[in-house]
């Protein structure tokens, strides 16, 4: 596997883990190479590329904000496993007109995998860590969800298509709606 860092990513220290990583979410033969990048657009974000996945090569970019370390590069190539061999993929368009259901498809695919990564005993966000920012959210975007149960209903659960992913985006969301008119 070979890795290639832009200019300004922070020395290659983070080899090991990404191999490490591709061999316990069986992807070493999917990933041949990846693009480490600091994209200052991103902020507090990080973002993966599969666009090239199928001829092997992957772009892995953080925002300056973000503190890289273990368990986003897991959460990030769990993503990828999800992309490769469940079709999933966080496509923006899907729901281009409500922002609001972008981020809710965000974070059920984010639990999805945390919980996942948690299951195999990998490194993982904590349901705790992932409460924080989702309460945040909820409070940002006005939802009137109950963050705890979202997280136990979404913890660790497996979807096999995006389309999968978006029914069930869409069942948090009119319950959201419902609330709102009652
Ligand atoms: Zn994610």
């Amino acid at each position: 596997m070979k890795i290639v860092t832009s200019k300004n990513f922070p020395e290659n220290k983070f080899k090991e883990t990404l191999k490490t990583a591709l061999e316990k979410l069986k992807l070493s033969r999917n990933v041949k190479k990846i693009c480490l990048k600091i994209d200052d657009s991103l902020g507090e974000d990080a973002n993966v590329d599969y666009g090239k996945i199928k001829e092997g090569k992957l772009i892995l970019s953080f925002g300056p904000r973000v503190n890289i370390n273990k368990k986003l590069i897991y959460h990030e190539l769990a993503h990828v496993y999800d992309a490769i061999f469940n079709k999933i993929i966080f496509d923006k368009k899907i729901f281009r007109e409500r922002k609001v259901i972008q981020e809710l498809m965000g974070l059920i695919l984010n639990l999805s995998v945390d919980g996942r990564l948690e299951k195999m005993k990998l490194p993982h966000f904590s349901k705790s860590e992932r409460l924080k920012d989702i309460v945040k959210l909820f409070k940002k975007r006005k939802l009137s969800l109950n963050a705890r149960e979202f997280i136990d209903q979404t913890w660790g659960k497996k979807y096999i298509n995006s389309e999968e992913v978006k029914h069930e985006t869409l069942k948090f969301y009119k319950k959201l709606k419902k609330k709102e008119e009652d």
